[in-house]
């Protein structure tokens, strides 16, 4: 895949750029291992002040970075102002509270005694330099909800960015480099995905994370396994969104067409598959409809867009690919399954909601990375979970109704990293993120997502 920036919204090359070569490529590696270093024994007091720094320069920088990455990956500019917002917000989020999140723990001394020790201790050091193998979709906040973190432990970062988001990923490195992060704390690598493999293996990384698809995903772990080097992985997923007979409909429904089209669709916490119970499944498969045929799909670039194109060619191909097998199949679209008209030049598609799916149509187990919906009609709460963990993926889950009883059961029976009700899933600085099944392993945010690269160290007294 060439390094390039390609807008979406017409094809057109904008910019490409050249790999780095393997001499860059070491450069960069030993800075960021000197850089471990010291950073490692800075205080918390200090990295907060450089982290917060660079968050107010995100601030300043929010019209343009926005401009960048709708014009590299095609989301909705208003989008992507608040993508650079809510990255901002981490950035303070975790200068604010890292040094209480990795807060030595003292075990209790009694409890302890048992082995010898007057006292004992658990301190959180960080790891070294951490490689991120991060996607285009949400190409700043991916890198940032890992970044804030691990700098604010004492690692330092090396980010390998999707090849279609080159401008975004040098931005981030330069961000960093203004805010007064030392040289070698976080660096960009422009580098294709063939030249992961022999930078995981350098025994100057000590870890990794990725965000992306499951072939990726499997690619880095098995390295990194082989390396006996700890993994974050956050991969796919096809969340499911149950709409139980007690719930308000008119809101489930507004809120699923967001929860679905957000991002073009290109989300993996996106509600991908609607399991309605029979009896409110008229009013809410005609309320959703409705709005999903109402959304402004255009030029990314203008503010009354809600859907802009999807962020490559192939991403559409994929998208048709998977519509096309479950219409050929029986399905039935309620609206969109195509090219929506007069918008040719880009990849766009129609905001879509597909009903009939059944066990043999591809869809029904495959992510769909685009705005389209599938929609089962369940008799019961039974049905609907059994339905909701047929899936190869348990990232998050949605699910309405005002019922204590059923909140309960879905809380404790839904297979998914996260379990959201009366609303949709959306990810924040203080909440753990990630999945379970094929949507990975690890967290990231909140306590979780900072200690995943520490090494929780116990410290013991005789
Ligand atoms: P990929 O998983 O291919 O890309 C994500 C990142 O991984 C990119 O930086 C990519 O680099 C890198 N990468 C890909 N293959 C390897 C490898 N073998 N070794 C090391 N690094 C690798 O995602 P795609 O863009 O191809 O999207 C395909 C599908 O993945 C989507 O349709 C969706 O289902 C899922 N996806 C999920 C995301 C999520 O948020 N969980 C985000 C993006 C995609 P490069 O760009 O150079 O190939």
């Amino acid at each position: 895949m060439p390094i390039a920036t390609v807008n979406p919204a017409n094809g057109e090359t904008l910019r490409t750029f050249d790999a780095l070569d393997d001499q860059e490529t070491e450069r960069r590696l030993a800075a960021a291992h000197r850089a471990f270093r010291s950073h490692r024994t800075t205080d918390f007091a200090e990295r907060a002040r450089l982290l917060n720094r660079a968050a107010d320069l995100l601030d300043e920088d929010q019209q343009d970075i926005a401009r960048t990455m709708t014009t590299e990956m095609g989301k909705p500019v208003k989008a992507a102002r608040a993508e650079a917002a809510k990255c901002a917000k981490a950035m303070r989020w975790y200068a604010a509270n890292a040094e209480r999140l990795l807060a030595d723990e003292h075990p209790d001394d009694a409890d302890v005694k048992d082995s010898g020790a007057s006292r004992a201790r658990v301190h959180y050091r960080p790891l070294g330099v951490v490689l991120a193998v991060m996607p285009w979709n949400f190409p700043l906040w991916q890198v940032m909800r890992f970044a804030a973190p691990a700098l604010m432990a004492g690692n330092t970062g090396l980010l390998k960015h999707a090849s279609n988001v080159p401008q975004t990923a040098l931005y981030i490195e330069d961000l960093f480099t203004r805010a007064g992060f030392p040289a070698g704390c976080f660096q960009t690598l422009l580098i294709g995905s063939g030249a992961v493999e022999a930078i995981l293996r350098d025994p100057r990384v000590a870890a990794a994370t990725l965000t992306g698809s499951e072939p990726a995903g499997r690619a880095v772990a098995s390295v990194a396994g082989d390396e006996v080097k700890k993994t974050v992985l956050e991969l796919g997923g096809s969340d499911p969104y149950l709409v139980l007979p007690s719930a308000d409909v008119q809101k489930a429904a507004e809120t699923a067409v967001t929860a679905r089209v957000q991002n073009n669709g290109q989300s993996c916490i996106a509600a991908k598959r609607f399991i309605v119970h029979t009896d409110v499944y008229e009013e809410f498969a005609e309320r959703f409809t409705t709005g999903m045929r109402a959304l402004t799909v255009g030029d990314p670039l203008e503010e009354s867009t809600d859907v802009g194109p999807l962020s490559s060619e192939q991403g559409r191909t994929d998208l048709e690919e998977l519509v096309e097998d479950a219409l050929g199949k029986g399905a039935t679209a309620l609206c969109g399954g195509g090219r929506p008209e007069g918008l040719d030049r880009g990849w766009f598609y129609e905001p879509t909601v597909l009903t009939g799916i059944g066990p043999g149509m591809r869809i029904h187990r495959e992510e769909t990375f685009g705005p389209v919906a599938t929609l089962y009609r369940v008799a019961d709460l039974d049905e609907a979970v059994e339905l909701a963990n047929d899936t190869p993926f348990g990232l998050s889950s949605n699910v309405w109704t005002r019922d204590q009883g059923e909140m309960s059961r879905c809380a404790r029976d839904l297979e998914a990293g996260g379990v959201f009700f009366n609303g949709m899933t959306a990810s924040h600085p203080a909440l753990p993120f990630g999945g379970v099944k094929r949507s990975g392993y690890g967290r990231e945010l909140a306590g979780h997502g900072i200690r995943e690269f520490c090494n929780a160290t116990t410290v013991w007294y005789g």
